[in-house]
């Protein structure tokens, strides 16, 4: 049969809208039209499209109808084809060098949060764009508003992970691990037996960013020290107008930035050379409305001895290719790609995490 496949069709157009940075809700259509159709066979899709009767299954609207039609035509589907004419991002030598070093990416949200999509098509995204594993952090407790999961849901996560890395494509594996809050004394909002059974902890600051200079140091510094930790989540909690995302339907984006926040201040010198020390990483968190640590505290950190995880904090799987943003920053900087954690094969990394406590 000549046609395309219409599930992957949907599913890359789901993609190109979320590393778009699309609202989710545009883009569930297309995500929630792929799982419908996920388990029908190949005939009765091309029936019922033929009959335009596709849009009698729940989850199936006009538009994701008109795209599988297309596709099962053999045709690219003309909402596909306007995304990718427009979504292309020349990445330099340099950066284009340093994403392809990436063997995965050390901090990731699923729907078990605040992410949007299960964790079966996170990691389904990330095999798509070559990486040997994912590290799940899905948020700690006290982040309500993220829905944080507390210490009986992330037991459970840890079971369901370990079951799901049966099934997924052999050399491929999703790691267990968490955002853990930094709460307001440096300590951490998960149980301690819990952050040592994690492949990988990522301990951010989520919560009075506006703490002075000396209170946020120490708060800083004593979850450096913590043995749980392994990578210090967007170091300055800096939010930025996500002008780099303008790629799709003109490049307007301007409505989606946001509040942008200042960062948050801190002895930088203190806390990159307390990383060093402890061998902990510190994130560049390629987030486009984040781009955090800014260049000048990247090259600090750099200077300073410190290794780096490079991550995209992907809330959606086409998320997960923001990391290129990351990389672009960091080889502007001079980044040796053995700097990078993430660089390294999984066995290392999770040697690396455990070496830590
Ligand atoms: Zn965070
Ligand atoms: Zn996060």
């Amino acid at each position: 049969m000549a046609g395309r496949d219409p599930i992957a069709d949907l599913r890359r157009i789901a993609f190109l809208l979320e590393r778009a940075n699309e609202a989710t809700y545009r883009v569930r259509a297309f995500r929630s039209a792929a799982s419908a159709l996920a388990g029908l066979p190949r005939a009765e899709l091309a029936a019922r499209a033929a009959a335009g009767t596709l849009t009698d299954l729940p989850g199936v609207g006009e538009v994701t109808a008109r795209c599988v039609a297309e596709s099962l035509a053999g045709e690219e589907p003309v909402y596909l084809r306007r995304l990718t004419a427009t979504a292309g991002v020349d990445l330099d030598d340099a950066t284009e060098k340093l994403r392809a070093a990436l063997r995965g990416d050390c901090h990731t949200h699923s729907d078990w949060s605040d992410g949007g999509s299960p964790i079966e098509e996170m990691a389904l995204a990330a095999v798509e764009l070559g990486h040997e594993y994912l590290v799940l952090t899905d948020h700690s407790p006290r982040l309500t508003v993220a829905r944080g999961l507390s210490p009986a849901k992330l037991r459970r996560q840890l079971e369901y992970v370990a079951a799901l890395n049966g099934a997924l494509p052999p050399g491929f594996r999703v790691l267990t691990g968490i955002e853990v809050d930094i709460l307001a004394d440096g300590s951490l909002d998960q149980e301690p037996e819990l952050l040592a059974q994690l492949d990988v902890v990522v301990a951010s600051v989520h919560s009075g960013l506006r703490d002075d200079r000396a209170a946020m140091t120490r708060r800083m510094l004593r979850a450096i020290e913590n043995p749980h930790v392994d990578i210090l989540g967007h170091p300055t909690g800096r939010k930025v107008p996500a002008a780099r995302v303008g790629l799709t339907r003109g490049g307007d984006r301007g409505h989606r930035a946001g509040r942008t926040r200042p960062p948050s201040e801190f002895d930088a010198a203190a806390v990159f050379a307390a990383c060093a020390a402890y061998d902990k990483a510190v994130e560049i968190n390629s987030r486009p409305d984040r781009l955090d640590p800014p260049k000048r505290l990247l090259r600090q950190a750099l200077e300073a001895g410190c290794r780096f995880a490079i991550n995209s904090d992907a809330h959606a799987p086409g998320q997960l290719d923001w990391q290129r943003y990351g990389c672009e920053r960091a080889a502007q900087c001079g980044m040796p790609a053995d700097r990078v954690v993430n660089t390294w094969p999984a066995d290392r990394l999770r040697e690396w995490a455990a070496s830590h406590g």
